[in-house]
């Protein structure tokens, strides 16, 4: 069933709630009103009709609200099924002609892409040009959050690249299994919690919102035919990597494993995310995005949740992505489901804050995600 209807019909059940609310609350007003009630004439008979007439306009007012409530409910869950339909009728055509003359537009931004990976100067370059279009896909993005505060989110899609490395005997950083896993749990959240279907970057990739959450199979993993350098596999202090080779690297493996995904990466059209697995991070983090690059690091042994039971860090991979997207660490009421909550960041004792394998984004974290030049209808 397409999320909007789901999420129609749960909004509406909070439409009934909030009625049910309202005519206990106007019933307790009315008790209490003719309890507080002077006892002696006509003051009495004043009070007994006044209460009467606040309850008359408390149950009316109650009513109209959920009238309002539903009708709304009812419009915006039309739209939201009415532009999947659109989306998915358009992007059909959109995805066809991509995958036959994106391998040309790719191939004049991976010559691009080559420049930027120079270290220093094109790392400054393409800090510059992330910045340029998260601007402007911003801009271009109010409209369509808008929508989504008064109840309008037609599935949008995010595009991911995985990429597993190879250490320096060849052995890979992580297992397949593993990594379809921990991709699975993030395609789980991101469409139930903010309608985006999670997508891998290639050809022919339909997708439409009338199905549920996508399943991620094997297909979607690159896995790097060479070795990597020991800095690469270790990159733990990415900021000052990304200026030197480490960043160039990856931008090259990046440009040549996800090749496909180049001109969104350039113009910042639904750009997909790499994400690469390696060895390690540092210490006491299992993953890094550093928001302003096109690729994430997630450690290798968060994939190991069958045999080692790193049960805690499965959500690492959908909390970098979210990174990616513009989402922040949340320590409200230091909640422990929410895929930014982290271990130790929101109170100095450091509780498990990020022990969940079934982790939620708040409504407002959707939106801004949605908002993404990572995230995008076409
Ligand atoms: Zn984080």
């Amino acid at each position: 069933m397409p999320r909007c209807i789901e999420w129609g019909e749960e909004r509406h059940q909070e439409c009934e709630r909030t009625e049910d609310q309202g005519y206990n609350e106007c019933a307790r007003e009315e008790d209490r009103g003719y309890a507080d009630c002077c006892t002696w004439w006509p003051c009495n008979w004043l009070c007994d009709a006044w209460v009467w007439i606040s309850n008359v306009v408390c149950v009316s007012w109650t009513w109209m609200s959920n009238v309002v409530c539903v009708s709304w409910t009812w419009i915006s869950t039309a739209a939201c099924v009415a532009w999947d339909f659109v989306v998915t009728i358009v992007s059909a055509i959109l995805t066809t002609i991509e995958s036959i003359l994106g391998w040309i537009l790719s191939g004049v931004a991976a010559i691009i892409e080559l420049i930027l990976s120079i270290p220093g100067l094109g790392t400054v370059l393409r800090w510059l040009l992330n910045l340029v279009t998260f601007l402007v896909v911003s801009m271009v993005a109010v409209g369509d959050l808008i929508l989504g505060a008064v109840g309008i989110r037609p599935e949008k899609t995010l595009r991911i690249c995985p990429v597993i490395l190879r250490d320096e005997n060849g052995e890979q950083t992580a297992e397949v299994e593993g990594v379809v896993a921990v991709l699975q749990l993030a395609a789980d959240v991101f469409k139930r919690d903010a309608n985006i279907r999670l997508i891998p970057s290639r050809p022919f990739n339909y997708s439409t919102g009338f199905e549920g959450a996508p399943q991620v199979d094997e297909s979607w993993i690159h896995i790097d035919s060479r070795s990597s350098p020991t800095e690469v596999l270790d990159a733990g202090d990415s900021v000052a990597n990304e200026f030197g080779i480490v960043g160039s690297i990856l931008q090259m493996k990046m440009t040549s494993l996800c090749f496909y995904g180049a001109w969104r990466r350039i113009t910042g059209f639904g750009a997909p995310i790499t994400v690469f697995f390696i060895r390690n991070t540092l210490p006491n983090s299992s993953g890094r995005s550093l928001w302003i690059t096109d690729y994430v690091f997630v450690n290798g042994n968060t994939t190991e949740i069958f045999t080692s039971g790193l049960q805690r860090n499965a959500r690492t991979a959908a909390h970098e992505i979210a990174h990616s997207c513009s989402l922040w660490h949340e320590c409200i009421d230091n909640d422990p489901t929410n895929l930014m909550g982290v271990s130790g960041s929101c109170d100095p004792v450091g509780t498990l804050a990020a022990d969940t394998d079934n982790p939620i984004l708040y409504d407002w974290q959707a939106l801004l995600m949605r908002g993404s030049k990572h995230v995008s209808y076409f």
